[in-house]
């Protein structure tokens, strides 16, 4: 059956008395002008499709300005009518909605991954502007579903999957459940049609096999609330192809391993009878105490509330329970659409948005992450309802995606309280930041003044808001760093040249604005103070040349933990090699320099200036150390000693022997090592070697 105008009209009227039809009309007449001559892939009048859409709108009680907006949706996108056009005809409110609407369908999914990353932004953008065009959009949508099948096998694929990647999950976080089901189970029809068939065929046998039983137990649980003088509508369900499809995939099982494909929905009056009708079920049936959940205490974020629970019914089988009252049942189906919904006398205010706090925040958000894949990532990690319960030490309850950790917790409490996060107390007991929250933990974070965030922080943190603040702490770090860095480079070359220049002169030659990227990039590595130099006193070349290339700074085999890409070279006093513990040291001017641990300068240092330094893996780059060897004053000692040297493949820099007046001798070696193991390993040859009395590394020379 087709939809008419007269149709729309009348379901408006049913729910808005005195609805201002004339405006609806007259959109009608402008849709069914411009869209004249206009076929669908279906063969039928476009207009058809408008119709339809509008009259999807009118089932999720939207109001007047939203159904012209329905039925004006594609008139700019297919014609040559402009959005001043339907400005100047409707006003403001409906060309808002139908500009956002225009704008949301030339954005297309299919795509590179950082594309659709950036489209999935401009759609929420769009939607931002007013709710109202989303739910137009997914009402457009679900026509274009509904009416699949006239495209080509094609596009069904891509369509479908794109309405299941996106748009089935967005009605999912806005709670609009009957949209998002309908949604989910034609695209799973689309893409999976032999599986969808036989999972549906499976699941009508079940449920008429069940359906004696099912019944049954109805009248016993009605049985017993009428005892209890408590009013209630007590009803059963199937589960949707999708959900049992996703869970056969889940859990790698066959159909016959599902047991909960059926389950009783209980609709009573006020919140009061939820919870009394819970203990009555209980008192019937035992039931299973995991799976007692309490979506009234705890609403899930798309504002779903009800009372789950499974219990063992009269056969011993497992049935699934869901309790709530005819508010929740209705938010349930309707989610976001039901505060959208018309209001008499009630003008749809902002105030009702502000009650969906996560698309306010999913904008926040998109506005911080400038890497779209990154963003992208992120929301689809928030889109899926996998979600953690658990409590600040005051009872509060606080959510969190799964896989969620302190560092989470910690950061929406407050910025700050993240950066200081050293781990926390979940029930009194200490644990590490990884660990996972599950729902129930009592979160006490434990913070320390002396902790900062670190690269790895990012690994550990889940959801959007953490990162984003830990990437931010970083990278100001990173660049306040290397700026001071820089900038002592920079003037103490000048000064050691005893040259005077203006950096600002410095800036255009490297296409920088301000003389803190420049000083930034040379505290970065990226640029070297010789380059720098250079462009100050071309004639100078002898500086440039007579010193030793820049060491590239990925190759020095270290890295600094939380700053990438600073200068980094070696202490002279201690030598560290890779497999040395290690510290680093910010020097006034001269970028990192790493000591051992046990050098003794190290203890002198101000601990203001050690970064946490690390070394990278599959280094092969040599690093020069001096030991010494006491031994015998003996003919051929020193061959030997250089022989076996040698026979490692090590080359040696600098050799001193002395002979001491008691016969013996001391050899100081400078060598090229890769690391510790080599050395190691020398040194074990070494001793081996008889007349050898004592071989032991050099802490400065
Ligand atoms: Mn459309």
């Amino acid at each position: 059956m087709t939809v008419r105008i007269n149709d729309i009209l009348d379901e408006v009227s049913a729910y808005i008395p005195d609805a201002d039809k004339r405006i609806i009309e007259k959109t009608y007449v402008f849709s069914a002008r411009v869209h004249q001559g206009q076929t669908r892939l279906s063969g039928e009048p476009y207009l058809n499709h408008p119709l339809e859409v509008a009259y999807i709108i009118t089932q999720m009680h939207l109001d007047v300005a939203a159904i012209a907006a329905a039925l004006l949706h594609d008139t700019i996108e297919d014609s040559l009518t402009s959005l001043e056009d339907i400005k100047q005809e409707f006003g403001d409110e409906i060309s808002l909605l139908v500009g956002g609407l225009t704008k949301i369908s030339r954005i297309h999914f299919q795509s590179t991954e950082e594309e659709q990353a950036e489209n999935f932004r401009k759609m929420l953008l769009a939607m931002s502007k007013d709710l109202r065009i989303f739910l137009i959009k997914l009402a457009d949508r679900l026509h274009n579903m509904r009416t699949l099948q006239y495209h080509k096998r094609q596009s069904q694929i891509r369509i479908a999957r794109e309405t299941l990647d996106i748009y089935a999950p967005l009605a999912n976080r806005l709670g609009i459940h009957w949209l998002q089901i309908e949604l989910e189970e034609l695209s799973l029809a689309y893409l999976e049609p032999e599986a969808y068939k036989t999972l549906k065929t499976e699941l009508d046998a079940k449920a008429k096999e069940k359906e004696g039983y099912l019944k049954e137990i109805i009248a016993k649980i009605q049985t017993e609330l009428d005892k209890e003088h408590v009013n209630a509508d007590v009803k059963w369900r199937i589960k949707h192809v999708y959900s049992v499809y996703q869970k056969l995939k889940k859990q790698g099982i066959a159909f016959e391993g599902v047991h909960d494909v059926l389950g009783i929905r209980i609709i009573v009056n006020n919140m009061e009878d939820c919870y009394r009708v819970l203990g009555i079920i209980h008192s019937m049936w035992k039931p299973i105490q995991s799976r007692i959940k309490d979506f009234i205490a705890m609403p899930k974020e798309n504002m779903y509330q009800s009372l789950h629970t499974t219990v063992f019914g009269p056969l011993g089988q497992r049935i699934e329970i869901q309790i709530r009252t005819k508010k929740m049942d209705y938010i349930a189906n309707e989610g976001i659409a039901s505060h959208w919904r018309y209001k008499e006398g009630a003008k749809i205010s902002e105030h009702d948005g502000e009650k969906l706090s996560w698309l306010r925040q999913l904008l926040e958000w998109q506005q911080e992450l400038k890497d779209p894949r990154e963003f992208l990532q992120s929301v689809k990690i928030d889109l899926f309802p996998d979600e953690v319960y658990v409590f600040t030490p005051k009872g509060d309850v606080l959510r969190f995606p799964a896989g969620a950790t302190p560092l989470d917790f910690a950061y929406s409490v407050h910025t700050e309280l993240g950066h200081q996060c050293t781990g926390a107390k979940i029930n009194g007991q200490i644990v590490p930041l990884r660990y996972r929250l599950k729902s129930g933990d009592v979160v006490e974070i434990m913070r320390s003044s002396k902790q900062h965030p670190g690269k790895d922080w990012l690994r550990i943190a889940k959801t959007t808001r953490a990162k984003t603040k830990i990437r931010s702490w970083l990278r100001t770090q990173e660049r306040e760093q290397s700026i001071a860095l820089g900038k002592e480079i920079y003037e103490k070359k000048l000064k050691s040249l005893h040259i005077k220049h203006d950096v600002d002169d410095l800036l255009a030659e490297f296409s920088f604005k301000k003389a803190e990227d420049l000083f930034a990039a040379i505290g970065f590595g990226r640029i070297s103070i010789n380059q720098v130099i250079h462009r100050v006193v071309p004639e100078q070349k002898t500086v440039a040349r007579t010193r030793a290339p820049q060491k590239k700074v990925d190759s020095s085999g270290i890295t600094v933990k939380g700053v990438e890409g600073l200068l980094v070279r070696f202490a002279k006093c201690c030598r560290p090699i890779p497999g040395d513990v290690v510290e680093g040291f910010i020097t006034r001017g001269r970028g990192i320099t790493v000591h051992r641990r046990d050098c003794p300068y190290v203890a002198d240092i101000d601990p203001q200036r050690l970064v946490p330094v690390e070394w990278e893996t599959d280094v092969s780059e040599s690093h020069e150390i001096e030991f010494s060897v006491l031994c015998k004053d003996k003919p051929g000692m020193l061959g030997s000693i250089t022989a076996i040297i040698g026979g490692q493949d090590i080359n040696i820099t600098k050799l001193k022997a002395n002979s001491l007046p008691n016969g013996s001798s001391i050899c100081n070696f400078r060598v090229m090592v890769k690391n510790l193991s080599e050395l190691e390993n020398l040194f074990d040859k070494v001793r081996r070697l008889s007349g050898v009395e004592k071989i032991e590394r050099l802490l400065a020379s």
